[in-house]
């Protein structure tokens, strides 16, 4: 939870522990929240219920009320206790290379790929992106709706690495969740607008996830302005210049997802440690 102290949470083994699991019961409290996902929009949080979000958070003093309301369930360290509020849910961006780092050496046996939640519930599409570990893989075996039409349901942990890579070089950012807090289940690949934890910070300003470790770093010298990049960032961060006839690079809206280096053969854009930017170092 200490992001831009130097450490990644996300690389602590320890958050994938049978032990956590145990510890706080975490199989049922996880059953009782997938079974009931989709009310989740509807049921009231303390005094707020989900329906018409949007224009709740617009709302003078009302909207930061909710905003506040939300970060603090979803900031949340305390011990779980309700399987219906989204408590100690909070994710960040990762890039391929850290994503690839949590399934070779963190990630609890059994991983699965489910269909994606946010996806199913938004627009109604099934599509398997969402690799689970551990407990979270027993529960989505038992919920038909997120068991995705294909033969591989469990992976091992190359072929998870092979999934991973497959969304990541398609353009979904790369995203690891808490869930709840202190357990890690969840490597996800992301599109907005679907993704119900960007989607929320995108458009609301609530932080409900965070920016990845990293930040973008851009070498103008080697672009040859092919633009292969532009469409791959989902947050608007790269443009084509008619004039310079390249792209140029808003750091500020850059989330450090890494995918737009998929696009670029002549090797100009690269990440680089977020801390290493005076500028963005805190903007996570
Ligand atoms: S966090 Fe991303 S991959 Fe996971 S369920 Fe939501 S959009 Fe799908
Ligand atoms: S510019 Fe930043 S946010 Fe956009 S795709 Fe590249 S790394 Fe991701
Ligand atoms: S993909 Fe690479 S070479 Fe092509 S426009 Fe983007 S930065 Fe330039």
């Amino acid at each position: 939870m200490k992001h831009g102290a130097g450490g990644k949470w996300y690389l602590n083994a320890e958050h994938y522990s049978n032990e956590i699991v145990e510890k706080y019961r975490l199989k049922d409290f996880l059953m009782e929240q997938y079974r009931n996902f989709e009310q989740l929009p509807m049921r009231k949080v303390a005094g707020v219920d989900g329906t018409g979000l949007g224009y709740k958070l617009r709302m003078p003093l009302v909207g930061r009320l909710v905003k506040r309301l939300a970060e603090n369930m979803l900031h949340s360290t305390r011990p779980p206790t309700n399987p219906f509020k989204a408590e100690g849910h909070i994710g960040q961006v990762v890039p391929l290379e850290d994503a690839i780092a949590i399934l070779e050496a963190c990630a609890v046996e059994p991983i699965i790929e489910k269909n994606c939640m946010c996806r199913m519930m938004s627009r109604g599409i099934k599509e398997a992106c969402c690799i689970n570990f551990g407990v979270m893989s027993e529960i989505a075996k038992e919920l038909p709706r997120f068991v995705p039409e294909k033969d591989k349901f469990f992976l091992t942990r190359a072929q998870a690495v092979d999934r991973f890579k497959t969304h990541n070089t398609k353009g979904y950012i790369g995203t690891i969740w808490f869930g709840p807090f202190p357990y890690i289940n969840n490597l996800c690949s992301c599109a907005s607008p679907e993704c119900a934890g960007i989607r929320p910070r995108l458009d609301y300003g609530v932080k409900s996830i965070y920016k990845a470790e990293y930040i973008i770093d851009f070498n103008p010298d080697k672009c040859t302005g092919c633009k292969a990049c532009v469409a791959k960032c989902q947050f608007g961060a790269i443009e084509y210049s008619l004039s310079l006839k390249r792209v140029t690079v808003d750091m500020k809206k850059c989330w450090g997802c890494g995918v737009c280096r998929h696009g670029c053969k002549g090797k100009a854009l690269y990440l680089q440690p977020r801390e290493g930017v005076p500028a963005y170092k805190d903007d996570y």
